[in-house]
């Protein structure tokens, strides 16, 4: 078996970088190793309407879960900042039909998908990748490629595989409850909730799904307890979130910024795999998705020159640090200030900004306000 390009992992960078592959007509496997895309859930399912319309992805009513017009800030003791928008700027999707739906966009685009097949080992000759060794169903085999795409989440095999450096050092971990039976103060809004006690480095959040659900979770940094515990806490003191837990999910971000090097000779890393995640926010999806749309562009030039080397491969590199590396270190600028800040002069903060009226804010610039704000 014999193909141009095989891409591991069908999350949303995987299915995009698929899709554009296959739309650019280069050859294109795209393999998951879990039995159904999208399953099992890791994810607050929260993303912007502009980063989907940016992509151009056909909106489906069954992956939209709910449409968001804003943010609620809460400092650590209530004190609540509004941000709100007129037009609808944010959605909560469904991500188990959400990601399908990627894979689907992918194989009606021309690459063929494979489930329950797993990437085992890439198979090198004469410095450079000459295909991969997958496993299906018990069953070992090799298929022949030209580059294999590392799109395989936070645990990427593919990037050590290649030698690359993808050592995780700062993680956040995470826990999620979705539940039936949250009354929210605005069906509308997302919420998130700061405080040492809430969340330890990190913070708290509930994302309204629509029909009183909501996915309640957070995220905390070497904290005493679990984040499962402080999840416990958070949802035990809200008299609104007694509802009935029908999901639970637990996952890891990772928050120290974008792997220094995301290509080798043969072999090219995207989404979670490259830590393309935002640090501050935890934000992957967009990141994944746009940065899958470069790996394609970047992957079709190398087919037609018939050259993967790791010199043509650096184009990739140099472009998605072009569109997205900026937003990437100023997030983690600002996560090293909040950090540092107490839960006193966060509150102080948080009635500062009460006096302003933000309308149509992009959550991007509350991160250039806190970047000028005075020291603790
Ligand atoms: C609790 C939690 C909440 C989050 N909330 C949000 C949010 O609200 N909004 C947001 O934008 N982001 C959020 N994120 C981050 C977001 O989920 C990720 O950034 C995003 O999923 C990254 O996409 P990806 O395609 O790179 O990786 P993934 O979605 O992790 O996909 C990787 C895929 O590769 C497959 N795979 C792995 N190894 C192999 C192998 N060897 N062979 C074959 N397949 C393999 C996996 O099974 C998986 O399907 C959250 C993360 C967590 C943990």
């Amino acid at each position: 078996m014999e193909h141009d390009v095989v891409v591991v992992g069908a999350g949303p960078a995987g299915c995009m970088t698929a899709r554009r592959l296959a739309e650019l007509g280069v050859d294109v496997l795209l393999i998951e190793k879990r039995p159904e895309i999208g399953v099992p859930l890791r994810c607050g399912e929260a993303t912007s309407v502009r980063g989907i319309r940016e992509l151009g992805i056909e909106l489906n009513k069954k992956f939209i879960a709910n449409e968001t017009r804003g943010v609620y800030i809460y400092s650590p003791n209530g004190t609540k900042v509004e941000m709100l928008s007129e037009t609808p700027n944010g959605y909560v999707l469904e991500r188990r039909i959400f990601d399908k739906f990627l894979g689907i966009y992918a194989a009606k685009a021309g690459a063929e998908v494979r489930v329950q097949t797993q990437a085992v080992g890439l198979l090198k000759s004469n410095g450079s990748v000459g295909g991969i060794k997958l496993r299906h169903l018990g069953e070992e085999y090799e298929v022949e490629c030209r580059c294999v795409v590392g799109a395989d989440g936070i645990e990427s095999k593919v990037g050590r595989w290649a030698g690359l450096d993808v050592q995780t050092s700062e993680m956040v971990s995470n826990a999620q409850f979705e539940i039936a039976g949250a009354f929210l103060e605005n069906q509308k809004v997302l919420e998130f909730h700061f405080g040492s006690r809430i969340a330890p480095r990190g913070y708290a959040w509930v994302f309204p799904k629509g029909n009183d659900v909501a996915n309640v979770g957070l995220g905390v940094r070497d904290s005493s307890a679990s984040a499962l515990e402080y999840l416990k806490r958070f949802v035990s003191s809200r008299k609104n979130l007694q509802g009935n837990v029908i999901g639970i999910v637990a996952g890891a971000v990772p928050v120290q910024g974008p792997v220094e090097k995301s290509v080798e000779n043969g072999v090219l890393l995207v989404g979670d795999a490259a830590r393309q995640v935002d640090p501050l926010t935890g934000g992957g999806i967009y990141n994944a998705m746009r940065c899958g749309t470069i790996a394609a562009e970047v992957l079709r030039e190398a087919a037609q020159k018939n050259d993967f080397s790791e010199k043509t491969l650096l184009e990739y590199d140099r472009r998605w640090r072009a569109a997205i590396g900026k937003v990437l270190l100023t997030s983690l600028k600002i996560k090293g200030i909040l950090e540092k800040m107490s839960d006193e002069y966060l509150d102080a903060v948080a009635r500062a900004m009460q006096a302003y009226k933000f309308k149509n804010i992009d959550i991007k610039d509350v991160g250039t306000i806190i970047s000028r704000l005075p020291p603790d």
